[in-house]
């Protein structure tokens, strides 16, 4: 596994790389959804290009930026095993340098639910995946689901500016009583990451009554609070029933429906989805 940081290498090593190549673009400290991810653009992909990059862009004044966790050693260590050819870990120098002034921004799908909450983030989140998609050039790029709107706005960034990559969602990898793997679960303590788990109970409510034949968008958030109400240490920040491709809030439930929430525990916020439908 070649590990490259400036961009120049990073061209250099991709015009090296022959057949179908797949990028696996992460922000570092890595656990088993991230390795999900890999898995799946190996035996998809000829090549695998791992990209590595806290991108400060998508964190709000008020966010994690210069706490989140970072070990890259420790990344490269898991992710070498796993046959990666090509680990890219720029720095914020690299992808934004003095005088830097170019955008993506997604309209409509990045307003609601996260972007409602974090003003900017997915402005953040798109420009840096246009650069990486640019630089790396791959067939196809991989995403987890655990982050559905995001995987949804980068979808339609792809379509919107021609991009000839295939997006791939990789399904949401979980730890065994539940709670969806995150780098932010380092955050919690041991009350909180107890607690935790009520991300995945409430979200198992909600697909309950729909299961049931409850189809009311409000009774559906409702059952998601209760819920959430129920733990102490849990302080909801929004519950979402909402359609699939448009993100919008549903009155009735209709197809494939997004259940969404975000949740504090202290000051670490998780966030969590099922799909129903
Ligand atoms: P991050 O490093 O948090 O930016 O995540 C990098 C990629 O891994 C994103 O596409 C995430 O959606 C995906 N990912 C994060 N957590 C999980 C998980 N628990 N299961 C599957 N994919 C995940």
């Amino acid at each position: 596994m070649k590990t490259v940081s400036s961009l120049s290498d990073l061209r250099a090593a991709r015009l090296s790389l022959k057949g179908t190549v797949a990028l696996v673009p992460t922000m570092g400290y890595l656990h088993e959804g991230h390795l999900s991810l890999i898995r799946q653009a190996k035996a998809d992909c000829e090549r695998v290009i791992v990209s590595i990059f806290v991108n400060p862009t998508q964190f709000g004044p008020n966010e994690d930026l210069s706490n989140y966790p970072r070990d890259l050693e420790r990344d490269l260590n898991l992710i070498q095993p796993l046959g990666v050819d090509l680990a890219w870990t720029p720095s914020a120098e690299v992808m934004y340098p003095p005088g830097y002034q170019t955008w993506v921004e997604v309209e409509a799908l990045s307003r609601p639910l996260e972007g409602a909450m974090r003003p900017g983030h997915f402005r953040g989140v798109t420009t840096v995946m246009a650069k990486l998609f640019n630089a790396a050039q791959p067939d196809k790029a991989y995403f987890g689901q655990k982050d559905a709107q995001q995987a949804a706005v980068i979808r339609q960034m792809t379509r919107d500016l021609n991009f000839p990559i295939e997006i791939v969602i990789c399904p949401t990898m979980r730890e065994a009583d539940g709670l969806a793997m995150s780098s932010r679960n380092e955050y919690l303590n041991a009350d909180e990451r107890q607690a935790a788990t009520v991300l995945f109970r409430a979200l198992s409510a909600a697909k309950e009554a729909y299961e049931a034949g409850e189809r009311e968008g409000e009774a559906i958030r409702r059952k998601m609070k209760e819920v959430l109400v129920r733990e102490p240490l849990a302080q909801m920040q929004y519950v979402s029933c909402a359609d699939y491709d448009t993100l919008e809030e549903l009155a009735v439930i209709k197809g494939k429906v997004l259940l969404s929430m975000a949740v504090f525990f202290g000051k670490t916020r998780l966030i969590d989805n099922f799909v129903v439908g």
